[in-house]
């Protein structure tokens, strides 16, 4: 690597946890899709920040919010409120189609706090007997890394050394709706999944899935809660990958490009039924629902209100869509395209996704592997339509190449 990049990289060996494997690039500035390491070289961003970047680096709109808001007052904490607050609660309920916001700031917070909702409607609402409660999973699933979250996850590295864990969680196959309703007993209280899974591979479950499992829920009295930290806020050219069955969740989980890639934002969002079992004292966040969040937020879903960015990623989904498909059979073995987001399988015999990674990096395109052979592409979704055709050239040029 180039001289900044290695003195870079060096640091990052000496000084950080070594919980991520990044690709070797040192990225010190961004506009829009595309980013610039350390030594100047360019890169078109398709991995955007696992979708944190929907609206692509440095949108002006989010920035002038953010910049705004440092001017006058960043953290209050919830012991005061803050004249943000109540603004992008009421913006958020209302792009969602529901009556209350609970404001955290990771993904894997929102998880959990909606998580523990789930039970707590259990057991004030349907009266289940003291710590009985349990919730319908997925195998395959990607919710976060936290010790209940890891509990219920079906990757041996997401879980090997972190025992004992949480228990009251059913893990079933994902897709199979049989499965679900063979699981759902007197004491379940939600089935959590996400309506596209992201991390697995883009892995989008058979038409009709989520429209049965919506029916099921409503028929079984158990909360269905959709996490769209990665599918939705317009990833899949909808404002909610669960619109895409016309289903509508009893809870949204949001994260990522909840923050406009400036600040962690997170949220359950759900009905007064739901979030109305949370009393003061029973859960909360020293950063949840800060001024600068909220702002940040509240301009996130201004342009999602527009409508505009959702119908970009159902525009663009078809270039992408018929860009990878002419690969089937000559490098990729499969190709999952919802939206502005794609699940690509190479030929394992060519190379495994980490090497595609590699060899797009050193082509100019950051992209990652999810697992073995599969890689992800999640541009922006302000991605132009000519970087899009390049990306799908170089592409095609590794696998030439290899
Ligand atoms: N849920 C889904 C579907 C995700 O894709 C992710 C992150 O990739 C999370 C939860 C966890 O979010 P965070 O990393 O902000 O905790």
């Amino acid at each position: 690597p180039a001289p900044r990049t290695e003195t870079h990289l060096h640091l990052a060996d000496r000084f950080v946890a070594h919980n991520y494997y990044p690709l070797p690039v040192v990225i010190a500035e961004a506009e829009g899709a595309w980013v610039t390491d350390v030594d100047g070289n360019r890169y078109l961003d398709c991995l955007a920040g696992y979708s944190a970047l929907n609206f692509g680096h440095r949108h002006p709109d989010l920035l002038r919010a953010a910049g705004d808001q440092l001017e006058r007052v960043t953290l209050t904490s919830r012991a005061f409120h803050n004249d943000q607050l109540g603004p992008f609660c009421r913006d958020l309920a209302q792009l969602c189609g529901m009556d209350r916001v609970l404001p955290m700031n990771t993904g894997a917070e929102a998880v959990e706090s909606a998580i523990k909702v789930a039970r707590k409607w259990g057991y004030d609402l349907k009266g289940l007997p003291t710590n009985e409660a349990n919730l319908v999973v997925a195998a395959g699933n990607f919710h976060g890394r936290t010790t209940s979250i890891v509990s219920f996850s079906t990757d041996p590295l997401a879980r090997e050394g972190f025992g004992p864990f949480t228990p009251g969680f059913r893990i079933v196959a994902y897709g199979d709706v049989d499965a679900i309703r063979g699981a759902i007993d007197a004491n379940t209280v939600g089935v959590l999944l996400e309506p596209i899974q992201g991390e697995a591979g883009v892995i989008i479950p058979p038409p009709g899935y989520l429209r049965a499992v919506r029916e099921l829920c409503t028929a079984s009295d158990v909360l269905l809660i959709a996490d769209e930290i990665q599918s939705g806020l317009g990833r899949t050219g909808t404002t909610f990958a669960c619109e895409l069955e016309g289903v509508v969740p009893d809870v949204y989980v949001l994260g990522k490009a909840l923050g406009g890639g400036i600040v962690p934002v997170s949220a359950v969002v759900s009905s007064d039924a739901v979030l109305g079992v949370l009393h003061p004292g029973n859960h909360g966040s020293t950063f949840g629902g800060n001024p600068l969040a909220a702002a940040v937020g509240r301009a996130v879903v201004a342009l999602l209100s527009t409508g505009e960015f959702q119908k970009r990623a159902r525009e663009l989904a078809g270039v992408l869509e018929s860009g990878l498909r002419q690969y089937l059979g000559a490098g990729l073995v499969d190709v999952r395209v919802q939206g502005l987001w794609a699940g690509v399988d190479i030929d394992p015999t060519l190379m495994s996704g980490r090497e595609m990674s590699e060899r797009m990096l050193a082509k100019g395109v950051l992209i990652k592997d999810t697992h073995g052979s599969t890689i992800r592409l999640a541009p922006p979704l302000v991605i132009e339509e000519a970087d899009l055709a390049w990306l799908i050239e170089r592409l095609g040029t590794v696998l030439a190449e290899a």
